[in-house]
């Protein structure tokens, strides 16, 4: 290498470096790929008060809709480096979505993981005027209705939908899908009578559920809510083994320096250690993960597995079509 090259390195070395130290020196934007007021945006805003006290700079949630949240994934992947732009999101954004849509952008390879965050199982919930009181009576209404049930999900190949898909071949009856931009409107239109299901994230409806304004048959999980202690889990009401759980995290474009992570990194940590924020999620039915699996390498392992063991289900359930 000439000294003239080997210099110009060491000063992008030291500016790289000055920018870390001085990070961040001005408002970060998390972007949300799903409408404000669902599970998604609710995560990012209970972490952006107590992430902003640790950075002393304000987070701004950002809501990019549509095409069940790759268009959001995408603005982010092609964000400057620098940790101003970071991506919030889940097991469907972030996994799913590379088997359904062709991304312009790569799940993996493209963004460098900052930490793992709580997690939920869904709960299937009805408008209050479907005639069923538990989920075996749910079943028998869903199979005299075929194709006539209409079931909002966050758009094709979103957490609701593939959850969706799956309950629909469990109970053995065809539903109409109807996407929104993020099951907080489909929730909406599920309390005002105009969709008759969703197969929701617990997060978005147990609240609801606890009020009355909506039904909520099960749990797809093997223990009950310990917020909606009263909300049987499909292995109690007639559908065993139907689990599935969504995990979230939060990712930053690739080259991001390692400095930068670790400060973002460090900021999640301190936040999901607030009882405050445990309290909050805990009555939202999020399960906060362990601290170890807390960490930028934990988040990038379990979304290499998870694209290894579902892309091929996703793909061999041709879920796209339906
Ligand atoms: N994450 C949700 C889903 O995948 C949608 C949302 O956050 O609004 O269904």
């Amino acid at each position: 290498m000439s000294k003239l090259s080997i210099a110009a390195l060491w000063i992008a070395v030291m500016v790289t470096g000055a920018a870390a130290q001085s990070y961040p020196s001005r408002p970060i934007t998390m972007v949300v790929p799903f409408a404000a007021g669902g599970p998604v945006d609710t995560v990012a805003r209970i972490l952006s008060e107590p992430m902003r006290a640790s950075l002393g700079q304000s987070i701004i949630v950002e809501n990019t809709t549509g095409a069940a949240g790759s268009i959001a994934v995408g603005r982010v992947a092609r964000a400057a480096a620098d940790g101003y732009t970071l991506s919030i999101g889940h097991w469907s954004t972030h996994v799913v979505n590379g088997a359904i849509y062709t991304l312009q952008y790569d799940l993996l390879r493209d963004f460098e993981p900052i930490a793992l965050l709580p997690s939920n199982p869904m709960i299937v919930v009805s408008k209050n005027g479907v005639p069923a009181k538990d989920l075996a009576e749910l079943i028998a209404w869903l199979k005299a209705n075929e194709g006539r049930v209409s079931v909002g999900t966050a758009g094709a190949g979103s957490g609701s939908h593939i959850a969706g898909v799956y309950f629909q071949r469990a109970v053995g009856a065809r539903f109409q899908f109807v996407p929104y931009r993020g099951t907080a409107p489909a929730l909406q239109d599920l309390v005002a009578g105009q969709i008759d299901l969703i197969v929701d994230q617990a997060s978005n409806s147990v609240q609801h559920v606890r009020d009355g304004k909506i039904r909520g048959y099960a749990v797809t999980a093997a223990r009950r809510l310990a917020s909606a202690p009263n909300i049987p889990t499909v292995d109690e009401g007639g559908l065993p083994g139907l689990h599935m759980g969504i995990w979230y995290g939060l990712w930053a474009p690739k080259g991001t320096p390692k400095d930068i992570i670790v400060k973002l990194n460090g900021a999640v940590m301190r936040a999901l250690a607030d009882g405050g924020v445990r309290q909050r999620f805990g009555e939202l039915g999020l399960e906060i993960p362990p601290v170890e699996q807390q960490t930028p390498e934990a988040l990038g392992a379990l979304q290499k597995a998870e694209i290894e063991k579902w892309w091929p289900l996703i793909k061999a359930a041709n879920i796209k079509g339906e």
